[in-house]
């Protein structure tokens, strides 16, 4: 089964450990309280209902059904019933046109539901003026100007090794063992 599929429709393996399939994620986003627990008390309150979550399912639940109907003539499925039809037209030889688009439409899916669930963190300010241009703040807004970047592109802090640290005032850049170098000197 193809990847995006494959992770899209049923529980899989990613970063060290079993996740449900991304349409379980993000419909478990959308609607907490279905994973049920105790009734909350009156003086607790609702969890409030992911509406980005919600729109994107239905994004992709109402451009998938429409594909599937047009393919299938059919609509009697669950969306991840629907999604794993289209493994079989992408892997068929005979309708050229369709397994490229479904192939583009699913990877995206794969790939939004990701980053809507894992959003990227933002780099760290370091209040610090630059060793390289002097500079603390940087631009019309001021902003801090040594910034940090210690997370992965799926929010996963990264090793120490693998930090860096860039001045927007000068784009100096300092990696690697340079950054201990760094580090020495912004605590003085
Ligand atoms: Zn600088």
């Amino acid at each position: 089964m193809r990847e995006s599929i494959h992770r899209l429709t049923r529980e899989h393996f990613r970063d060290g450990r079993m996740r449900p399939s991304l349409l379980d994620q993000i419909q478990g986003a959308a609607q907490p309280d279905r994973t049920g627990g105790a009734a909350p008390s009156s003086t607790e309150l609702k969890i409030p209902v992911d509406v980005g979550a919600i729109s994107l399912y239905q994004d992709i639940e109402r451009v998938a059904r429409d594909d599937h109907w047009r393919l299938f003539k059919t609509d009697q499925a669950t969306l991840a019933e629907v999604i794993q039809a289209f493994d079989d037209v992408i892997t068929a030889d005979e309708l050229p046109e369709w397994p490229d688009h479904l192939g583009r439409n699913t990877d995206a899916w794969a790939e939004q539901i990701h980053s809507y669930l894992n959003p990227t963190k933002p780099p760290r300010r370091l209040n610090r003026p630059c060793p390289a241009c002097g500079q603390r703040l940087h631009g019309p807004d001021r902003e801090i100007a040594l910034t940090l970047y210690c997370y992965a592109d799926d929010g996963t802090m990264l090793k120490w090794d693998q930090w860096s640290v860039e001045c927007r005032g000068c784009s100096a850049r300092w990696e690697s063992d340079r950054l201990e170098w760094l580090s020495k000197v912004l605590a003085e």
